[in-house]
């Protein structure tokens, strides 16, 4: 090692005199002595990587045992910042699933806080004064809602799709078409979580059709399940078939097989009413006499993230006994928040008024048009100087894998500065206190009023300042 590099390891800061230093500032009251001496070593470790990795002519300075004192500090004083922020969501994706897809309703928000303040009957049974189940509290509202036998709640669908796949062919061969071996995003993938249920693929037809009779010559004595797989993100057009629910449900029925429908999304309101392609919803699909459907929580239904699964009593009994539901099972967080999303399906034309994301996919044009121009007359009374703004229509999207081929007509104000590259605007809008997420389009800012609230619009003012004023 050379001598250069050799003084400067010499050099280092030294723990004690750190920790010494910090100290005097104070530190104990905001960390215990284990997190500030790790946070010491692994600042001093990292000096001295640098000093040993770096170029011979990239060497960098020697460093006070001060300079480390205050990178230690800055280090702690950071673990005080909430990581997890809420955001102003202006990229027009709806169900954003990197920008935790559906926002609560407030009555959802209310009750988490309730529940969570204090105990619960959580699994309690209030009248008997007995142990209950945690599924009880939302499984009549959620029958009642659509048309279901009985109900079971898990941690999210992708849970819900495995433990179905688990319960009822563990090894046993499950029968899906190869037209729906999907990929969600985020590493899911139907093939991988049957891996992972211990149930064996048994692949039926080709990527563009598969005939009832595909899945019943696959059917043998080592038949598990019929899987049905919703597509989600993406559609098959053109020179294409699928197996109609209905008639492998007899199918089923007349080899003893259960049949079971992982409708991903999972509607329960009429979207052609608003304007939109059919959804099957989910009292549609049990109509059929299907085993057992699962969806999401917070996708389509724009509730909290679970995973529900509906069907049959017999064959929902089944599942609950499955001892892998223990480690899937849902928090009482998303149960209370679960409750309330759904009351407002009881008066079905309410959920799209009460519910943000079904509100955002329904809404009129027209009203995401006034929202835009009440954007734009409140930009322009900041007279922040340099800014242009336009309001212009463009198309916005469902996502969370729910109606791809769905374009949504909306308006999104642009943004132009006169002298900040629009990719800077757009970091900068990311790291403002309330993060606001855009569309960066040609050199424009794009904000889409169809995912942006009017009681938002103060968080995008206050950014624009932010970053405009520094
Ligand atoms: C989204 C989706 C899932 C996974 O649901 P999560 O709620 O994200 O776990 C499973 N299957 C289908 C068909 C889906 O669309």
């Amino acid at each position: 090692m050379d001598d250069k590099r050799k003084e400067l390891l010499k050099g280092l800061p030294k723990i004690d005199e750190v920790i010494g230093l910090l100290g005097e500032k104070g530190i104990d009251e905001k960390a215990s002595r284990e997190i500030v001496l790790t946070t010491c070593r692994d600042v001093v470790q990292k000096l001295r990587d640098s000093i040993l990795t770096a170029q011979d002519n990239q060497l960098p300075a020697l460093s006070t045992d001060a300079a480390a004192a205050r990178n230690v500090e800055a280090i702690i004083d950071d673990l005080y910042h909430y990581k997890l922020k809420r955001l102003v969501n202006a990229t027009g994706v709806i169900l954003h699933t990197n920008l935790g897809r559906a926002p609560l309703c407030p009555e959802a928000v209310e009750r988490i806080a309730e529940v969570g303040r204090g105990y619960s009957n959580l699994e309690f049974d209030l009248a008997q004064g007995v142990r209950g189940l945690r599924y009880d509290h939302v499984s009549r509202l959620i029958c009642a809602l659509t048309g279901a036998e009985d109900a079971l709640i898990v941690n999210n669908n992708a849970a819900a799709v495995l433990l179905a796949l688990n319960t009822l062919a563990e090894n046993k061969e499950a029968i899906v078409s190869r037209g729906e071996l999907i990929e969600i995003g985020g590493e899911f993938r139907i093939p991988d979580v049957m891996t992972k249920s211990n149930s064996i693929l048994r692949e039926v037809g080709t990527t563009n059709r598969t005939r009832l009779a595909d899945y019943e010559k696959a059917i043998g004595p080592n038949t598990g399940v019929i899987l049905k797989v919703h597509t989600s993100n993406y559609r098959i057009v053109g020179f294409t078939e699928e197996a109609e629910l209905v008639p492998l449900v007899a199918l089923g029925k007349q080899h003893g097989i259960p049949v079971f429908d992982d409708l991903g999304s999972g509607c329960l309101v009429d979207l052609d009413s608003y304007g939109l392609q059919h959804e099957p919803t989910v009292r549609e699909v049990l109509a059929t006499g299907v085993d057992i459907v699962s969806f999401s929580g917070d996708k389509l239904l724009g509730g909290p993230q679970a995973g529900i699964i509906v069907g049959k009593k017999d064959v929902v009994a089944r599942i609950k006994r499955n001892p892998l539901n223990r480690a899937l099972r849902i928090d009482k967080f998303t149960l209370a928040a679960l409750e309330a999303t759904l009351m407002h399906y009881l008066v079905p034309e309410e959920a799209p008024r009460k519910l943000r994301s079904l509100k955002a996919l329904t809404e009129q044009l027209r009203d995401v048009k006034k929202r835009a121009r009440k954007l734009i007359n409140k930009l322009k009374r900041t007279n922040i100087p340099d800014l242009t703004f336009e309001l212009r229509e463009d198309v916005a999207a469902a996502g969370g894998g729910s109606l791809p081929t769905e374009n949504i007509p909306t308006i999104v104000v642009t943004i132009k500065h006169a002298k900040i590259p629009s990719n800077r605007m757009e970091a900068k809008l990311r790291q403002a206190a309330v993060p606001i997420i855009v569309r960066v389009d040609e050199d424009q800012i794009l904000l889409d009023l169809r995912t942006v609230a009017e009681d938002e619009f103060g968080f995008i003012v206050d950014a624009l300042r932010q970053i405009l004023a520094n």
